[in-house]
């Protein structure tokens, strides 16, 4: 079962959640590999545009099979949505991505190593106290707990999973500090070149970079790309998206509280806040905030890291009759939107026929340029395991090419 697909069984069971319930999630055990098995006679070389998690999952993959590749990432750290902050807790935090929106058994298969999950300390998420503001008024849906059940990672991270079990069978495969800005794949061979006037060559390359940094053209393609692959790419809503974490001296919040309607906001997932350090190693209270799309941009679109911690105080105090400035000590604000090779947190929405626009962009060209990430998971779509599963089929799908 699906993410998706869950949720929708949910709403129809009048639960309406956002995350999986082990119960339910015993049902998605038939749930085949992502980690792909292929024959390939390719020789070539392969470059991977972008080094978040789908371009370095394509890269372990390839490392498996014994095919050249370089991996080109535009920022100076890999990871993209995958961060953490290691120094404003006493656990890591992450910034980025946290849940593990699935059976944690997919980590062991995203690495394809079954005895790997035995070194991976990971909890179960599963809040117990939910609240909700709805016309000015916390409301209290403790009910929910029983079905409420995902998971995280305990004295780590999604990146840190990465760094620990993919980067190092990688590492020098990455290089950093080179943003792409134009792919010319008129000839037999595909140049990629920098601002710099650096160039790449390859065989073939797979590029990773997120939807909007496609719909903006921050790459420009030679030739240009078809207009029906354009046209889908447009069709994909990717919008804004931060997160802030904020240290107190007490704990007055409950493990997660939404905002309006508990199950429709739940469902929406588009802004939650909940208490970061729960079932963590920590001694600190630690409180943080999600939010996507316009919940994001209430805050994004402010002049100052400043006006948005003074926003989101202001909230916190209105809810909890002024104990946050009571009980403040320290914050910290990720917003993604400000990335300049992300710009904004996930795909959520489509424009049509999510299949047929992910098959549209998804089609190679030319056998020589191939596309993958987060929003190119049918199944999986704005998720970890999606950006690695969209990886495995394209690589797959290149190297059958061949
Ligand atoms: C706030 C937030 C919370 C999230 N929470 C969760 C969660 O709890 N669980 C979950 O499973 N998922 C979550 N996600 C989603 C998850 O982070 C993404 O689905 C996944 O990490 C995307 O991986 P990717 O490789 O597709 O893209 P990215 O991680 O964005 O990687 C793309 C890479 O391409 C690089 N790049 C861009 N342009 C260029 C260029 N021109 N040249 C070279 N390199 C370039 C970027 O710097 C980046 O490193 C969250 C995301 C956000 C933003």
């Amino acid at each position: 079962m699906t993410r998706k697909e869950f949720i929708e069984k949910s709403l129809v069971m009048g639960i309406g959640l956002p995350f999986l319930s082990s119960a339910l999630l015993q049902s998605c055990r038939k749930d085949d590999s992502i980690f792909p098995n292929f024959r390939t006679n390719f020789s070539g070389k392969v470059i991977i545009v972008g080094a978040g998690a789908a371009g370095l999952a394509a890269g372990y993959l390839l490392k498996r099979y014994g095919v050249d590749f370089e991996i080109i990432e535009a920022s100076p750290v890999y990871g993209g949505r995958l961060k953490k902050s290691f120094d404003f807790a006493d656990f890591p935090i992450d910034i980025g991505a946290e849940w593990i929106h699935t059976d944690p058994k997919i980590l062991a298969d995203i690495i394809s190593n079954p005895n790997s999950n035995a070194n991976i300390d990971i909890i179960v998420y599963n809040p117990q106290s939910i609240k909700s503001w709805k016309n000015g008024k916390l409301k209290s849906h403790n009910y929910i707990s029983s079905f409420y059940s995902e998971w995280k990672f305990k004295n780590s991270t999604w990146f840190d999973f990465f760094a620990q079990f993919i980067v190092p069978e990688i590492a020098d495969k990455i290089v950093l500090n080179k943003p792409i800005t134009e792919i010319n794949y008129q000839g037999d061979k595909v140049l990629l070149s920098t601002g710099n006037n650096e160039t790449f060559e390859a065989d073939k390359v797979l590029v990773t970079t997120p939807v909007k940094t496609l719909q903006n053209e921050q790459i420009t393609f030679q030739p240009s790309l078809p207009t029906d692959k354009k046209e889908a790419l447009e069709k994909i809503f990717m919008g804004d998206g931060i997160k802030i974490f904020i240290e107190f001296k007490e704990k007055f919040y409950p493990d997660i509280l939404a905002f309006g309607n508990i199950l429709q906001a739940l469902n929406e997932e588009e802004k939650f806040v909940y208490d970061a350090a729960f079932r963590k190693d920590s001694s600190k209270h630690i409180l943080g905030l999600f939010a996507i799309n316009d919940k994001a941009n209430a805050y994004t679109k402010l002049n100052s890291e400043q006006e948005m911690i003074d926003k989101f105080m202001a909230e916190l105090d209105e809810m909890f009759d002024g104990k946050a400035t009571a009980n403040y000590v320290n914050h910290i604000i990720q917003n993604w939107s400000k990335e300049p090779y992300i710009q904004g947190a996930y795909s959520y929405s489509f424009e049509g026929n999510q299949e047929r626009i992910v098959a549209t962009i998804n089609e190679p060209i030319l056998n020589k340029v191939y596309f993958a990430g987060e929003a190119l998971s049918i199944k999986n779509q704005a998720m970890v395991h999606g950006a690695c599963e969209s990886a495995y089929r394209m690589i797959a799908t290149m190297m059958e090419d061949e």
